[in-house]
């Protein structure tokens, strides 16, 4: 297997196909080998997983993924690195390249379509430029058992917060939601060619089988969430008022009493129970 984590290897592969990287598309790419194996073997990836990957790169986390899984597709976006997959990871026959964007798949159905009868699972290193909207992507699916990545250091400690703490977001509230988050370790930048500007860290966020929140409209829910961190500093009945403009300042007021909080609560203190308590009120005002 061709050792893509070593520089001597990677530069003139790199240079025969007059390959540069690209930073518009989040080109960082892994060149210490413990850290895809690590991915891979914390993913608890094994023969039963079918493992979409989001941007395989040169292949380093793909052939950690090709050596434990079923079945892996890979999803990449710059057709540029065809020829370095051909001989990286082309000896592996339980592997598929898709080309295209991962935004602009389906990914329901091509989770049924390449991993029916398997124990779905998401693994990257992800773009960081597009980070948020395709953690939403893979956790709205709703279809893998579990999501493994890399992302910003930061961004991970959001994902993971808790409520109350500098960190806590909509963001956070949205993935937790929808998964349990759990930090695994943190990737220095000089583990990266070219190296980012940040840490990394990976993060595994195992998909709750029931969202047993009691949620009455997950719509009203996360518009909820989201108006009561759009006016962090202030009181959450300004948030909703201005999130559900038909409430008015007084029909923000009644809802968090009837939802049986004090009226100078913050949104950024509400646990997600919490939050639910307070957009089933709206739901049922809205009649
Ligand atoms: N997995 C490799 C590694 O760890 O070395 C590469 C990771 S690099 C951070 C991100 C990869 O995602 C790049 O190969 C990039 O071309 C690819 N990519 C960027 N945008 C994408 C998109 N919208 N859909 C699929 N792949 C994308």
């Amino acid at each position: 297997m061709v050792n893509v984590c070593d520089i001597q290897v990677m530069k003139p592969l790199l240079q025969e196909h007059g390959f540069h990287f690209s930073k518009a598309k989040g080109q960082n790419f892994l060149i210490a080998p413990w850290v895809p194996r690590s991915i891979a073997e914390d993913a608890g990836v094994d023969e039963t997983a079918g493992v979409l990957e989001i941007g395989p790169g040169i292949g380093p986390l793909t052939q950690q993924l090709c050596l434990r899984a079923k079945k892996v597709c890979a999803v990449e976006l710059d057709t540029r690195l065809k020829p370095i997959l051909d001989i990286t990871v082309g000896e592996f026959d339980n592997l598929e390249i898709v080309w295209n964007d991962v935004l602009k798949l389906d990914i329901p159905a091509f989770v049924e379509e390449k991993f029916g009868g398997l124990r779905p699972m998401a693994c990257a290193n992800l773009p960081y430029y597009i980070t948020s909207p395709i953690l939403t992507a893979l956790l709205e699916a709703d279809c893998f058992d579990s999501v493994t990545v890399m992302v910003q250091k930061e961004v991970a400690q959001r994902i993971a917060a808790a409520p109350g703490s500098a960190d806590y977001s909509a963001f956070t509230v949205f993935c937790q939601y929808y998964a349990e988050p759990q930090l695994l370790f943190d990737v220095p930048a000089h583990c990266f060619m070219p190296q980012p500007k940040v840490t990394s860290a990976v993060i595994q966020l195992k998909v709750r089988k029931e969202r047993s929140w009691g949620a009455l409209d997950e719509d009203i829910f996360f518009r909820t969430v989201r108006a009561s961190f759009a006016m962090r500093r202030k009181k959450l009945s300004n948030g909703l008022a201005s999130g559900f403009p038909e409430l008015g300042k007084t029909g923000a007021a009644e809802v968090i009493q009837a939802a049986g909080f004090d009226a100078n609560v913050r949104g950024e203190t509400l646990s997600i129970p919490e939050f639910v308590r307070i957009a089933n009120e709206i739901v049922k005002r809205r009649g």
